[in-house]
């Protein structure tokens, strides 16, 4: 007989450590299942180990991630340090529609990419929920702020955010602890756009799941900037030190590493999920457990993948896809459009330590006012600072001279790019590859994702609008700057699962449920109806939390 637990997690990232902390702390037996390695903190957080004490010396062996890691090492935060976090791309491939390109960056390994995210918190507002509703692209979310909350309270007071109440309606405040000071450079620029822009566009320090303060039993932050390195203070919010131990700590945890979830079983008798195929990672032998309530936190396109596979003659188009919706409405972030400058003054000063955390200034495109030439908006996120030794590597000259150059740090300087919102279409969607599959001979994933000229007409006003603002502030020598990321680069995928009001049209409803199969929740990005601008894991966070509180009275009531 197959082991057989109340609840089973798959995948032990932000969403999943977030289920599996709930459940079991809300007396539920629960195996958490993670296709990738254990990570050990006091073995495999490399934060103070140096470059001259890596065989590459900080560069990586740049001929085994061109094979091994092509699309992974596009990150900026692959490495050699913590390139361990990112998936081997050859045992782990995936394809793209004709004339489209999806850079999709993963981790497998207990964690996830919870260990090397860059750690920017914003909450969405009804302006993001009832974007949908607005201007008719998408469904309609079936929650609204009020609805989620007091699930951001719960989650930012348990993991620690810092960052600063600035009472903007598009950006509501959060539990914070005190955010992080501005450099002088970021002041200058705060307060020439306060001139010149009152509250309408407001510069404040990023909000980000990084702790200026010690905060249940973890210390704060020491600026050493390195984070995707693991961090041996815990200062920052992971699932390998924050809610996996916290589910540990009730011993109702099972956790089970390299255990690949193949798909989810369904009880056609009962209407419901019953349990997961497994495969193990090392032995490729198949295992099946079973529960009474299973939790998909797989990432947006894993978990949609784990449903696509799990196809029978009940489900031929993929498990609880009777709208059709499964795979489909797939978006990411736009980013990188912006401008940067110099900023004059404080030649005698410069600044200490390397905060891991830059600036904000909220959307403020299509709030109360419409633009003509797109839908919905951006924020920006960005920094100032002075080059100081760090510029080694892309001065020219050597010896005396050039040490003696590097010891002036360069002028002040600030730079913003804005983060901007990708609305979502049918035609951006994923399905199974008819051909290729992963090394555990899983299907892989087709992605076919594009931006369209909403997108792009929203990019180039980024650019225009930052360029101004920067010279309205006061910067001097202003350049606008552009990129062309393609969709995943921005490392925010979501949809492919979508919740909603219409079981016609969304796989979940409001609570995270699929509506075909009442035990089977998703919370990871795949359950999005739409990407707003804001960096989304402490949504899915504080959906997750939400929406195990709903499983657990489900069970209590015995309607599950
Ligand atoms: C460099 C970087 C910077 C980022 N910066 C930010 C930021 O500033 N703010 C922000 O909000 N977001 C940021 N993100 C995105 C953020 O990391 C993701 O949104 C978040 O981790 C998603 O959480 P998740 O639980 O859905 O997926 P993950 O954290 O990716 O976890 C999914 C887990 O599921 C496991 N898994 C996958 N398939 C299976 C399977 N078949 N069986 C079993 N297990 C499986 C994986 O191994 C993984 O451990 C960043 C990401 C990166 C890489
Ligand atoms: S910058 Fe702070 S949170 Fe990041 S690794 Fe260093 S001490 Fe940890």
């Amino acid at each position: 007989m197959p082991e057989t637990f109340d609840a089973i997690v798959v995948g032990s990232g932000i969403s999943g450590g977030w289920a599996a902390k709930e459940l079991c702390e809300k007396g539920l037996r629960t195996l958490v299942l993670e296709a990738g390695g254990p990570v050990d903190p006091a073995l495999d957080y490399v934060m103070h180990v140096q470059p001259w004490q890596l065989h590459f010396g900080g560069w990586g062996d740049r001929q085994k991630m061109e094979r091994e890691q092509d699309v992974q090492r596009r990150c900026y935060a692959c490495n050699e340090w913590s390139g361990k976090w990112f998936v081997n791309d050859l045992e782990n491939p995936y394809t793209t529609a004709e004339g489209t390109r999806f850079d999709w960056i993963r981790g497998r390994q207990v964690g996830g990419r919870s260990l090397t995210w860059g750690r920017q918190v914003y909450r969405w507002s009804d302006l993001d929920f009832e974007a949908n509703a607005r201007d008719g692209f998408g469904v309609d979310w079936p929650i609204r702020y009020a609805d989620i909350a007091p699930w951001y309270d719960y989650v930012e007071r348990y993991i620690g955010i810092s960052g600063n109440a600035e009472g903007l309606a598009q950006l509501p405040d959060g539990q914070f602890l005190p955010g992080m000071p501005l450099n002088l450079a970021e002041q200058f620029v705060r307060d020439g756009l306060a001139r010149r822009y009152g509250r309408e566009r407001v510069l404040t320090i990023g909000r980000c799941a990084i702790l200026t303060e010690a905060h249940r039993g973890r210390a704060a932050c020491g600026y050493c900037g390195v984070c995707e390195r693991g961090c041996s203070t815990f200062s920052y919010f992971n699932s390998v030190h924050v809610t996996l131990p916290a589910a540990r700590a009730t011993g109702k945890l099972t956790l089970r590493p390299w255990s690949v979830v193949r798909s989810v079983d369904y009880d056609a008798r009962r209407g419901k999920a019953s349990g997961v195929q497994v495969i193990d990672a090392r032995t490729s032998e198949t295992i099946e457990y079973r529960a009474r309530v299973i939790f998909l936190c797989a990432s947006a396109l894993e978990s949609a993948r784990i449903l696509l596979n799990s196809n029978s003659e009940r489900w031929p188009n993929g498990l609880a896809n009777s709208s059709g919706a499964l795979g489909k409405y797939l978006m990411d972030h736009w980013m990188g459009w912006g401008a940067h400058g110099d900023v004059p003054g404080f030649e005698d000063r410069t600044t200490f330590g390397s905060r891991p955390n830059g600036t904000y200034l909220a959307r403020f495109r299509n709030l109360d006012s419409r633009t003509p030439d797109f839908l919905r908006g951006y924020g920006y996120q960005g920094g100032g600072g002075r080059g100081g030794w760090g510029r080694g590597t892309s001065m020219p000259g050597f010896g005396r001279g050039l040490k003696e150059a590097l010891r002036t740090p360069s002028p002040w300087t600030y730079s913003m790019s804005a983060w901007g919102e990708h609305l979502p279409r049918e035609t951006n969607f994923v399905a199974l590859d008819p051909v290729v599959k992963d090394k555990w001979g899983i299907p892989a994933l087709r992605i076919t994702c594009q931006w369209s000229d909403n997108e792009r007409a929203a990019m180039r006003d980024a650019s225009v609008q930052a360029a101004e603002m920067l010279e309205a502030a006061g910067v001097r020598n202003v350049r606008q700057h552009q990129a062309d990321n393609p969709p995943g680069l921005t490392i925010h995928e979501m949809g492919t699962a979508r919740m909603g009001k219409d079981r016609a049209t969304s796989v979940l409803n409001g609570w995270n449920q699929a509506w075909d199969v009442p035990n089977l929740f998703c919370t990871d990005g795949a359950c999005m109806a739409s990407n707003a601008n804001q960096n989304p894991s402490i949504t899915y966070m504080a959906l997750t939390a939400r929406a195990a509180d709903h499983a657990v009275n489900l069970m209590r009531r015995r309607e599950l």
